[in-house]
């Protein structure tokens, strides 16, 4: 199928996007990034914009650089220069994980890191590195620039709090404090597939006690989230089996009630959840120093 016809227009400046932007009815407009969400969609006429912007010649809107509280990644940036990144890979080693577990290469290397974060697929691994890492957003628009938090940014299914009319330019991504353990564990039918369930986790470990546990799923609810029932078990107990068991049990409970559909039942869901958060604090604890 080919898309409904469209006007386009590819502007070199964020000034000129906005000023697009402000010329044209904004529930008729559709931001373009890598367009690996957004294509399928024209195509299937489930998105009828009249007007598509293309956001790939706007400047200033890729690449990485570190400051002294952590990395600026442009909105625009692809996954595969995340996945290139020598700094990322030895700096942000969740962050690199979370990166190749996306789709197939040719998908990384058309798709932006902005793109997944509006896209906010609930399966999508990049919304749920926003959540652990506490991730902000930075957003332009006529009115000027605002910072989202990563706990306010994702709303629900495919729904984040960035209004018609605002650009995400940049993702702001804070180091983990020193000697903070990761884990990352997902679950899909087939490698490149969008993961059925997938967990985050990560912990400090002080005096031989938990400090700071961090539990985050995907797949497993409307969004992204954190379990802070399960993280709530953790802190200060010791890094052990049976701690594990504990916190496993009480994400357990806490997914309430998942996603039922073709590729898995909700119950199923909600015993991966169990199974993998509790694999990837186990990789966090014994990966924390
Ligand atoms: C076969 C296949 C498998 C995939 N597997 C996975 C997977 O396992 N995990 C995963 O996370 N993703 C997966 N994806 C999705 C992929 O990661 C997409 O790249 C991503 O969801 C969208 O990024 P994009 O840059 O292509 O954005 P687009 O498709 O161009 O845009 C997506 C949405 O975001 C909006 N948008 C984009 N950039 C901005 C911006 N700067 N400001 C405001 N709005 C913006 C667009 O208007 C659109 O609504 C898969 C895709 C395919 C086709």
């Amino acid at each position: 199928m080919k898309p409904a016809p469209f006007e386009y227009a590819a502007p070199k400046t964020i000034a000129e996007a906005l000023d697009i932007l402000g010329q044209n009815d904004l529930d008729e407009v559709k931001l373009m990034a890598g367009g690996q969400s957004l294509m399928p969609l024209l195509n299937m006429r489930l998105a009828r914009p009249s007007l598509v912007l293309d956001l790939n010649h706007v400047e200033g809107l890729d690449g990485i650089r570190e400051e002294s509280s952590g990395l600026r990644v442009g909105a625009m940036t692809t996954k595969r220069v995340l996945e290139d990144s020598d700094l990322v890979r030895s700096q942000y080693p969740l962050l690199w994980e979370s990166t190749v577990a996306i789709g197939h290469a040719p998908i990384r290397n058309r798709g932006t890191v902005g793109g997944s974060m509006v896209q906010a697929d609930p399966a999508s691994e990049y919304p749920a590195a926003a959540l652990a890492f506490d991730m902000e957003f930075v957003v332009m628009s006529s009115a000027g620039e605002r910072v989202i938090q990563a706990e306010d940014f994702f709303v629900t299914y495919l729904t984040t709090s960035i209004e018609p009319g605002e650009i995400l330019t940049e993702i702001r991504i804070p180091r983990l404090p020193p000697g903070t353990g990761w884990g990352f564990q997902e679950l899909a039918r087939r490698h490149g597939d969008f993961a059925i369930v997938g967990a985050l986790a990560t912990v400090r470990v002080e005096s031989g006690l938990c400090c700071d546990p961090r539990i985050v799923l995907f797949g497993a609810a409307d969004r992204a989230i954190r379990v802070p029932a399960g993280e709530a078990c953790l802190e200060g107990a010791p890094p052990s089996e049976a701690s594990l068991t504990v916190m496993g049990d009480a994400v357990f409970d806490a997914v309430e009630d998942p996603l039922s559909d073709v590729h898995a039942s909700a119950e199923y869901r909600r015993d991966l959840a169990r199974v993998l958060s509790k694999r990837a604090m186990s990789e966090a604890m014994s990966r924390a120093s």
